[in-house]
């Protein structure tokens, strides 16, 4: 018997592809069908959004699920027309089990002036974010799109020029974090040359800042009552 992709086992991260879609589309990451999310549920099997949805319209059963050729294994639903580029990353990294696309306007506006988000205006973009660079256009959908990225994928997010931004992470949250971080930082950065230009931090500070990711890695974490 082939695989049961419809198990309960899969249910709560169907549900959490879903919820992701509705916090995209409400926070203005994508318009009408654009964009596509994915998750590794397995050692070959992925749930990635069906093409042409709005992700603000997603249901669980909406979801497809491919191996890591990209071939579907259930359901009456195409898989989005990016999961090439998807698979693509967690062929390359294999600590990744979240990838998503999307077109956020001030972000998809660095990817058409094919210009890395990376200028080291605030903590955050420097410790969390870090740089987003911009990789060469290929065509939306083509096999050129996975081939394109490959070099890219050393942090945590890259633009597609002339199309739009890519981030992954370990989990769905964390992919989403870092996609409002690069449309916040692209955002930023306009916003301050508007305004005649800012103070960047310097390689100094930069450094500081490094030292001090330890301790922040534990504030996020649960404190030990102990102590
Ligand atoms: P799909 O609807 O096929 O996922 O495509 C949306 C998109 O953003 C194409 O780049
Ligand atoms: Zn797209």
């Amino acid at each position: 018997m082939g695989l049961d992709t419809n198990g309960d086992q899969y249910a709560g991260l169907k549900d959490a592809v879903v919820e992701i879609g509705r916090r995209m589309y409400e926070r203005g990451h994508v318009i009408s069908n654009d964009g596509n999310i994915s998750v590794r549920a397995g050692d070959n099997l992925f749930f990635v959004t069906p093409s042409g949805i709005s992700k603000g319209r997603l249901s669980a059963a909406m979801l497809v699920p491919v191996d890591g050729e990209g071939r579907v294994l259930a359901g009456d639903r195409h898989a989005s027309s990016e999961a090439p580029m998807h698979l693509e990353v967690y062929r390359q990294k294999p600590d990744v089990h979240a990838v998503i696309h999307a077109h956020s306007l001030y972000a998809t506006a660095f990817a058409v002036a094919r210009r890395p988000i990376d200028e080291p205006y605030a903590p955050e973009l420097v410790l969390g974010l870090g740089p987003v660079p911009v990789a060469p256009f290929a065509l939306p959908s083509t096999d050129e799109v996975p081939a394109s990225i490959v070099p890219y994928l050393d942090g945590h997010a890259l633009l597609l020029a002339n199309h739009g931004v890519l981030t992954w992470g370990q989990t769905l949250d964390q992919a989403f974090d870092y996609l409002e971080q690069a449309e916040y930082a692209a955002r930023l950065i306009l916003t301050v040359e508007q305004m005649g230009g800012g103070v960047k931090l310097d390689a100094d500070i930069q450094a500081r800042l490094f030292t001090l990711a330890g301790n922040y890695k534990k504030l996020a974490g649960k404190r030990d009552a102990q102590s």
